[in-house]
């Protein structure tokens, strides 16, 4: 797909599963079970997804999944899997090598977005991509460097601390790329960025943590992981009303099923429209 001065690419970095009550908040599991199957532990079957956006030399990254930085216990806990694609080879398929990517944009730092912007080489960090900036934005830096205790579990600081050392890192806190808006949400995180990609036909929203899956799509629909979750359902329900008014595109970075779809709305209940492949 192309919007704008972009060419988009759907990058799947890898498989994993989180439990099913936390990724539903209040929703109770007869509702949910519908639309995601869980396991016998009762983790739902997730990827994590990056999109990469491409205009002649510059190859600008959003998000970079799980990686691959993991303890077994760790591996076997949240259901981590390579086994039908990892960063490498998704970048790869596409033509692309992990030296190319010139831009990092980091929505937010919880484990499962930026896990993949350092990894081990022989028992050493090393950043994944070597010629890259990682934007990183102010807010979230802020909270990832002195965590509460409800999201203390979800930074780990090996994802960005030799980035800091080699001077790598941006912090930002508004539109930093040619092209790229960001608009930023707190319900989820403090200054989550989604970017947004636009010309005069299309327009792609990335929706990060406050619409991980189409299962996400209803507001009350929200994450237990969240800070402020009433945030997030006021800040879905502004986002969605623009979504279905101006047909926007959805970016679905945790979707087992769909890269993207477009918005529709039954009754008081948006759901989906058409999916849209970004790309094969
Ligand atoms: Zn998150």
């Amino acid at each position: 797909m192309k919007i704008g001065q972009y060419d988009l690419y759907s990058i799947e970095t890898s498989e994993f599963s989180l439990d099913g009550g936390a990724m539903f908040g209040i929703i109770p599991k007869t509702l949910w079970k519908e639309k995601l199957s869980s396991d016998r532990l009762n983790r739902v079957d997730m990827v994590t997804r990056s999109l990469l956006l491409v205009n002649g030399d510059r190859k600008v990254l959003i998000d970079t999944g799980n990686g691959s930085k993991w303890a077994k216990k760790y591996l076997d806990m949240y259901n981590i899997d390579f086994s039908n694609y990892d960063i490498l080879s998704s970048l790869k398929k596409n033509g692309f090598e992990t030296d190319d990517i010139t831009d990092v944009i980091c929505t937010h730092m919880h484990f499962d977005h930026i896990g993949g912007n350092t990894f081990y080489h022989n028992d050493i960090i090393e950043p994944t991509f070597p010629n890259a900036t990682y934007w990183i934005s102010k807010d979230n830096w802020a909270l990832a460097n002195q965590p509460s205790v409800k999201d203390q579990g979800s930074f780990i600081s090996q994802d960005w601390e030799v980035l800091e050392k080699n001077n790598m890192i941006k912090l930002v806190d508004e539109k930093f790329l040619d092209g790229i808006d960001i608009y930023f949400t707190h319900g989820h995180t403090d200054g989550l960025m989604h970017p947004i990609i636009s010309d005069g036909n299309k327009k792609l929203f990335y929706g990060a943590d406050i619409f991980p899956t189409h299962a996400h799509l209803p507001i009350p629909w929200v994450m237990a992981y969240d800070l402020h979750p009433a945030k997030t359902m006021s800040e879905k329900s502004k986002l969605l009303k623009k979504m279905y008014e101006q047909e926007w595109i959805l970016f679905f970075e945790h979707d087992p099923f769909y890269q993207a779809c477009t918005i529709d709305m039954k009754g008081k209940c948006y759901c989906i429209k058409s999916v849209v492949e970004i790309s094969e």
